[in-house]
């Protein structure tokens, strides 16, 4: 027997149902923002995500799939979305559009050589929208509280935790004051901090290793380091949130794992025991200089992505008692030749009505038939018979009351769904 790769999982069953769900929430209320669907290439050309994601990022310093492809290419699996939605902006010229901000959303898999455990996979699935064309803060408002509207609309509660990165300036002056304050306490960091001190200092605040060392935990704030515009900026960005009622946390740990994030970061967070207490199930920020960084001109950018595969483990864990039955509306009952081929015209008429059916195609008798309609939750049975069906006969059945109805064979359809 051939086994799924390591870190991959197949969703079928419940899991399928909470994969469509999440995906059908987020599609409606993405359309309402009005947000247009963008899907881009699941393998890209590797620099692009050496160069945005950045070199020194866990994501492409150890996590990235690379491989050469029959034509000697450098190809990656994409590792997250946004930088094949901002060269995909890019390629297509897309900021001379007369539509502006471009605002967009897209759902898929991203790939990463994470070792894998409960909700981190090696191939993930996930939702996210990306906003390129506007650097107001009521735009940060918007993509803050889509997400998290859209977490609420699906019943998980979350807190949302924020910072700001500032702009060049603040993050310069920052830099110099952490790698001040962290040399003469590095040999307490773990060895990957070591090198982040000269390659991205900012990065050790994201440290999953030393996130509980007293050094991290007192180490100087950016919020102490903006300047003037970058400390107002951020002040309207709570502001509106407040406005929005939604629930936030300033966090100075934020940082986020990209190189590519300035200004706004954040993450919302779900407290599910089951996934180690605090769980960040959506995670974005601002991104105002990565267009240009990747060849395109100076536009604003922000956005973020949702983990598809621990929303599923949120949803099943809030939905512990509950569990999802298969229900149809209609089973479609026939025995002989006749009366399959009366049922094979019906569950095609009723499925083209939006009536969820089905039929017997394994020859069952009548009677585990009747017993497969409860196994789906059938709410009504059609009983055909041969000998009605000469007269233009049906029988309903209601599988609740048990009560059954004849209806005149031209007047099924109608009878069906008006008493649905
Ligand atoms: P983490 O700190 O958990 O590694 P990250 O900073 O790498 O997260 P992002 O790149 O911001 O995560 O991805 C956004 C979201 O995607 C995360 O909040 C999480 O829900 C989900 N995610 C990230 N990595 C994985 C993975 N390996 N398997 C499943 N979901 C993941
Ligand atoms: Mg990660």
């Amino acid at each position: 027997m051939i086994l799924k790769p390591k870190g991959t999982y197949d969703i079928y069953g419940d899991t399928a149902k909470y994969y469509n769900y999440i995906n059908e929430v987020f599609k409606t209320v993405c359309e309402y923002y009005n947000y247009e669907y963008i899907r881009t290439p699941i393998f890209e050309d590797s620099e692009l995500f050496h160069r945005s994601v950045g070199e020194t990022s866990d994501i492409v310093s150890k996590e990235t799939y690379d491989f050469k492809d029959r034509g000697d290419r450098n190809l990656t699996l994409r590792p997250e979305g946004t930088a094949g939605v901002v060269r995909s902006f890019i390629e297509n010229k897309m900021y001379g559009d007369v539509c502006q901000p471009k605002k967009f959303y897209y759902s898929g898999t991203m790939y990463r050589y994470e070792r894998p455990q409960a909700g981190r996979y090696r191939e993930l699935s996930q939702i996210g929208v990306e906003v390129l064309g506007s650097n107001s803060p009521l735009m940060d408002a918007e993509v803050i509280s889509l997400a998290y509207r859209l977490l609420e609309e699906m019943g998980i509660e979350v807190t949302v935790k924020i910072n700001t990165l500032g702009d060049q300036e603040s993050r310069n002056a920052y830099r110099e004051a952490l790698v001040s304050y962290l040399e003469p306490n590095i040999d307490s960091l773990c060895s990957d901090c070591k090198k982040r001190l000269t390659t991205n200092p900012l990065r050790i605040l994201d440290c999953k290793v030393d996130k509980d060392n007293e050094v991290l935990i007192n180490a100087p704030k950016i919020t102490d380091y903006l300047n003037e515009e970058s400390k107002t900026r951020f002040d309207k960005v709570l502001e509106y949130l407040t406005y929005l009622d939604v629930d936030y946390e300033v966090d100075a740990s934020i940082v986020r794992g990209l190189d590519y994030y300035n200004h706004t970061v954040f993450e919302l967070v779900a407290d599910i025991p089951s996934l180690g207490s605090a769980t960040t199930v959506c995670a974005g920020g601002r991104y105002n200089n990565l267009v240009s960084f990747l060849g395109g001109p100076d536009t604003p950018g922000i956005g973020f992505a949702s983990g598809v595969d621990r929303l599923i483990h949120v949803l099943q864990e809030i939905n512990s008692e509950k569990e999802i039955e298969p229900a149809i509306d209609v089973y479609v009952m026939a025995v002989n030749e006749e009366e399959k081929l009366t049922a094979l015209r019906l569950v095609q008429d009723l499925r083209w009505s939006e009536v969820k059916c089905e039929m017997d195609t394994l020859d069952k008798g009548l009677k585990a038939q009747f017993k497969q309609a409860d196994r789906y939750n059938a709410r009504t049975l059609i009983i055909l018979n041969s000998e009605d069906l000469q007269k233009g006969i049906i029988t309903v059945k209601d599988n609740l009351t048990k009560e059954e109805t004849k209806v005149d064979e031209s007047e099924i359809l109608d009878y069906i769904i008006s008493n649905l």
